[in-house]
């Protein structure tokens, strides 16, 4: 429909364009549309879940189709349906308290939708990162214009066919290319833009959305710290921990980056770890629900943050291995704990995003809550343990951008609960309420009464100072 261009930013320019004056002219759209709209999203979703299963495999180099669906397609499919059912409350005006003087009127928030939304998304979960966002603009009334990630490009060319076979291009719109067009793509003067990925590529989002002046929501990364409280080492913390840290052999935002386990009860997590990942993994790396490492850079990374770790002193434990198949598959990296790295080891230092866990000992509870406040507030926080005063004391004085008692990764699935960073690990939120109020306008609207009180307020004054300073 779009002439090709040799500057992308162009045809961007024209898509939004064409977006914008849909918007303007067709204005919000009612509760029934959005609510077809996101059906439209779902049945495509529902239509193309096999070939996008297909596409993250060929992109990875190995993901089962189960995975997929479990962290993909589910995720996407609650987010559209918790959505559609609440639609029609999270739209509805709210009455707001009037002051004194005004009595006599009347006032209410009205959440407008902002308008065209750009979505840019990273590629270790390239289709739900891509979708969620989407569905939220969607029922929030808006139009959007997707950058999925140049590194899953089966994916990317899956969303762009899918979308354009159930919306009109004015409606939705996908832009395939890596960090120039998403440059050009940032550089748009979208209503408002929501970026998933890395902190140093939100850092230049963020400058280049600014000169817009539009508002956005980051959704970056960073080390989750994981807690185990003392004595607190069974099965199931152990089953959580691997779950969070090896789904998508932990190319996960908020996978456990790192472990903080009382230094009684190390042993115990090393020997309990290893059974969880045996129980998970029966064949070790070359088991079906075990994925790739997206590609070459990232798996030479991970080598290299091993490698690092192992030479400044730390115990190197290889989990589950079984090398003779493991060399069957690209570019899988046996689940591997990391004990005893010290701070300099780059793996203390840089989001790991492999399903490599450094475990570090500790004595006590302010121990760790000194550990944590000295590093990036993190994108999430695990503790297991009881509810006791260390918990307490921990959520209080440490602020991550989510929490998971007991469990690690399942506050994301709270459809209800808003998901986000805080300070590096990203600004704003979506799911929830909050995703929907993200995109949407909060518009004050003050309705003047009968009485015609606030006359009063005009000059020549006098008449109404005693009455207001009471
Ligand atoms: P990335 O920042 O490299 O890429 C994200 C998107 O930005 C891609 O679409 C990419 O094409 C684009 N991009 C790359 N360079 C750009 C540039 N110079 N200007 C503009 N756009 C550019 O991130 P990634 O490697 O795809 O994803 C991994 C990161 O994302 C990790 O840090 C992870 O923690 C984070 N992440 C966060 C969440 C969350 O919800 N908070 C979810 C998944 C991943």
């Amino acid at each position: 429909m779009f002439p090709a261009h040799p500057n992308p930013s162009f045809d961007m320019a024209v898509l939004l364009e064409r977006q914008r004056s849909a918007f303007l002219k067709d204005g919000p759209p009612s509760l029934e549309e959005r609510k077809a709209r996101l059906k439209r999203l779902r049945a495509a979703v529902l239509t193309h879940r096999r070939e996008v299963g297909d596409a993250i495999n060929a992109d990875f180099g190995h993901r089962s189709r189960h995975e997929t669906d479990i962290m993909e397609i589910v995720g996407v499919i609650q987010s559209i349906d918790y959505l559609t059912r609440n639609l029609r409350c999270f739209m509805k005006p709210e009455r707001r308290h009037v002051g004194l003087l005004y009595r006599a009127g009347r006032a209410h928030v009205e959440y407008q939708p902002k308008g065209i939304i750009g979505v840019m998304a990273p590629w270790n979960y390239p289709f739900s990162l891509t979708m969620i966002p989407l569905a939220t603009a969607l029922a929030s009334g808006n139009r959007a214009m997707l950058k999925p990630s140049e590194l899953t490009p089966r994916t990317s060319e899956v969303i762009r066919r899918m979308l354009e076979g159930g919306f009109p291009a004015d409606e939705v719109a996908v832009v395939l290319g890596g960090p120039d067009v998403g440059a050009a793509f940032s550089r748009l003067p979208f209503d408002h833009l929501l970026f998933t990925g890395s902190a140093p590529v939100g850092r230049k989002v963020m400058k280049a959305a600014s000169d817009n002046l539009v508002p956005l929501t980051l959704e970056l990364g960073g080390k989750s710290p994981t807690i185990v409280a003392r004595g607190h080492v069974l099965g199931q913390t152990a089953d959580s921990i691997v779950f969070g840290k090896l789904s998508n052999s932990g190319q996960t935002c908020v996978a456990p980056d790192y472990a903080l386990v009382h230094e009684d009860d190390l042993d115990t997590f090393i020997t309990q770890f290893g059974a969880s990942v045996a129980r998970f993994y029966p064949s070790g790396p070359t088991s079906r629900d075990y994925t790739s490492i997206v590609n070459d850079r990232h798996y030479d990374r991970l080598k290299n943050l091993i490698e690092d770790a192992r030479t400044r002193g730390a115990r190197v434990i290889e989990v589950g291995v079984t090398p003779e198949r493991a060399a069957e598959r690209a570019r899988t990296l046996a689940p591997t704990l990391i004990v005893g790295a010290g701070d300099d080891a780059a793996i203390m230092r840089e989001e790991i995003f492999g399903p490599i866990l450094p475990v570090r000992s500790y004595r006590t509870i302010d121990e760790v809550i000194d550990y944590v406040n000295a590093r990036p507030r993190p994108l999430a926080l695990y503790y297991f343990g009881a509810r006791d005063a260390d918990c307490e004391k921990l959520l209080a004085r440490t602020t991550s951008g989510n929490v998971g008692i007991n469990n690690t990764m399942i506050h994301v699935a709270q459809d209800d609960l808003p998901f986000g960073g805080i300070g590096p690990s990203g600004m704003g939120a979506y799911h929830g309420i909050e995703g929907f109020r993200a995109m949407s306008h909060a518009k004050g609207v003050f309705v003047q009464g009968r009485w015609n009180l606030p006359s009063l307020l005009r000059a020549p004054f006098g008449k109404i100072t005693d009455l207001a300073l009471k």
